[in-house]
């Protein structure tokens, strides 16, 4: 990496080669893109794009490494070490990867450093030790047979990013792979390519084998299609928007190739009368601000019970006004920049529909007056109250700062309007009666419910949608079966081998 000089006042950094078969290569067209900084609209760095033919390259450099190279073959626990490597290499990095990740990102400083990267680590260090527990089983078939089953790597995976948490979702995706002995091709989104490219360089000093790992920026229809459509990709596995998350699931099956797909939501947050109101109004604003509401977790819409809504709905409004947005990388600031400008139009674009279609705009719905940050993405922390569930706002995911708040009484209406979306992600319940609690829990669509907490994630517990949020789980011991494939083996023990043609 070097620091090229100056353009419109900007120091722009460079990141003019790929990671692939272990070293830092041209891309084959010598094109660039830049990438702006969300908190000044300004680029700050340009980065080598990849177009189909590195993605051949990437894509033959992991092949080679997973045919003949020494990764799957290696003994687990060396894998296990190289992994626990990269987690200290993270750590040891941490604040630089930090500062990086919230310049090309928005998020607040005081999310990436003080949350993320901490916790990135213990993804490596997790699955490191799971490593050298995939194992097979032995099947009491009969007295002649031994039959024993094998969990094997399944090979070249295919890891597509979106731009939200790039470093954390990179875990999600490395760190089982990995573990499992595949080979992988990253390409993260074309929104946020820094990281990932320091990331490269961190794997090269943990001593991962050339070509295990492989990171190829560029954009969707280019780079992305054609590692999804790649004849020597055996699994896919995408985080992303759910309408390009149908398009992976298509080139998959043209290819008949693994797939799994972690999509969009628009999660419901509960809230019971006989919660304490300040708390879960401090519950329901970290569930949707955090990242300023571009978590696919996000609890958009929130359901509060009558008795308490117009109390809730007067703080939270009061608190939603409290919050600082600004400069991410000032310690001071709660909520940073969206990633990126059509992002920041797609939530300009459904505030108004939202008022359009007669919502109640209780706070926000505009970019702050700051003049220091008028030209960054930024969109001030938002509140719609009134609503009816089948307009826009309540029904398709914004990925910004934007609440709706819906009052509710009896729980059969509540499980009805909650569910009412075509995604199931996660949801939130926050009441003292645990009947309750646990009634309600298995009455949601989705794959994480939190009780009394929300946007709990954790390296151990498996995470994924129901419905339109996609298929597959992440984390836990579980995503170890979507990087592996049984082999069966069968043993003939007998001492009279039957023979089908003795007459
Ligand atoms: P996106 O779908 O636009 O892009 C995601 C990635 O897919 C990018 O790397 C992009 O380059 C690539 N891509 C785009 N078109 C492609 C194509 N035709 N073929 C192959 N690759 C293609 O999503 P985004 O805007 O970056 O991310 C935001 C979305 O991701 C939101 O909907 C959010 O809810 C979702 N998300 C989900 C989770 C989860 O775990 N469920 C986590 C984070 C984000």
């Amino acid at each position: 990496m070097t620091i090229l000089g100056k353009k419109d006042d900007c120091e722009l950094k460079v990141y003019d080669r790929l990671f692939i078969g272990g070293e830092w290569v041209e891309p084959s067209t010598g094109n660039r893109f830049e990438s702006p900084n969300p908190a000044t609209g300004e680029p700050w760095a340009v980065v080598a794009e990849s177009r189909e033919e590195d993605i051949d390259r990437a894509v033959r450099a992991a092949r080679k490494a997973f045919d003949n190279g020494p990764w799957q073959t290696m003994a687990a626990s060396e894998r296990g070490r190289i992994l626990r490597r990269l987690g200290d290499l993270i750590l040891k990095h941490s604040d630089r990867l930090a500062k990086l990740e919230t310049t090309d990102n928005g998020k607040a400083i005081r999310e990436t450093g003080g949350v993320e990267l901490p916790a990135i680590a213990q993804w490596y260090y997790y699955f490191a030790g799971l490593a050298e527990t995939i194992e097979g089983k032995t099947i009491p078939v009969n007295n002649d047979l031994h039959v024993h089953t094998m969990r094997e790597p399944v090979g070249v995976c295919g890891c597509i990013l979106p731009w939200n948490s790039p470093l954390l979702m990179a875990a999600f995706k490395l760190a089982p792979a990995l573990a499992a002995g595949n080979t992988v091709v990253l390409k993260p989104s074309e929104h946020t390519p820094v990281t990932a490219l320091e990331l490269g360089h961190i794997i090269k000093e943990a001593g991962f084998p050339p070509g295990v790992v492989n990171i190829v920026p560029g954009f969707g229809t280019g780079a992305g299609k054609a590692l999804a459509q790649h004849p020597l990709i055996d699994k896919i596995t995408f985080t992303g928007g759910t309408e390009t998350g149908k398009q992976i699931a298509h080139y998959a099956a043209d290819g008949v190739k693994r797939v799994s797909l972690e999509l969009g939501g628009k999660s419901p947050n509960i809230i019971f009368d006989d919660y304490d109101v300040e708390e879960a109004v401090t519950g329901a604003m970290a569930g949707i601000f955090v990242a300023a509401g571009q978590t696919c977790v996000a609890g958009s819409r929130l359901f509060v019970h009558d008795r308490i809504y117009d109390e809730f709905l007067d703080l939270l409004v009061k608190r939603t006004q409290q919050i600082r947005v600004g400069n991410p990388l000032d310690l001071e600031t709660q909520m940073g920049a969206q990633t990126c400008n059509s992002q920041l139009e797609k939530i300009k674009e459904m505030v108004q529909s939202g008022i359009d279609q007669g919502a109640c705009l209780m706070t926000g719905g505009k970019p702050p007056e700051n003049a220091e940050i008028a030209s960054g993405y930024f969109f001030l922390p938002t509140v719609f109250s009134g609503l009816k569930t089948e307009m826009r706002i309540a029904q398709e995911e914004i990925f910004g700062p934007v609440v709706s708040v819906f009052r509710f009484s009896g729980e059969d209406e509540l499980i009805e309007k909650a569910n009412d979306v075509k995604y199931g992600l996660a949801a939130g319940v926050w009441t003292r009666d645990i009947k309750r609690a646990l009634r309600i829990s298995r009455r949601l669509k989705a794959g994480s419910v939190w009780i009394n907490c929300y946007r709990k994630i954790n390296w151990a517990v498996p995470f994924g949608g129901f419905k339109m949020s996609g298929y597959g789980r992440e984390n836990g011991r579980e995503v170890l079966d979507l990087y592996t494939q049984t082999k069966s083996v069968w043993v003939d023990i007998s001492e009279d081998y039957s023979d089908p043609y003795r007459s």
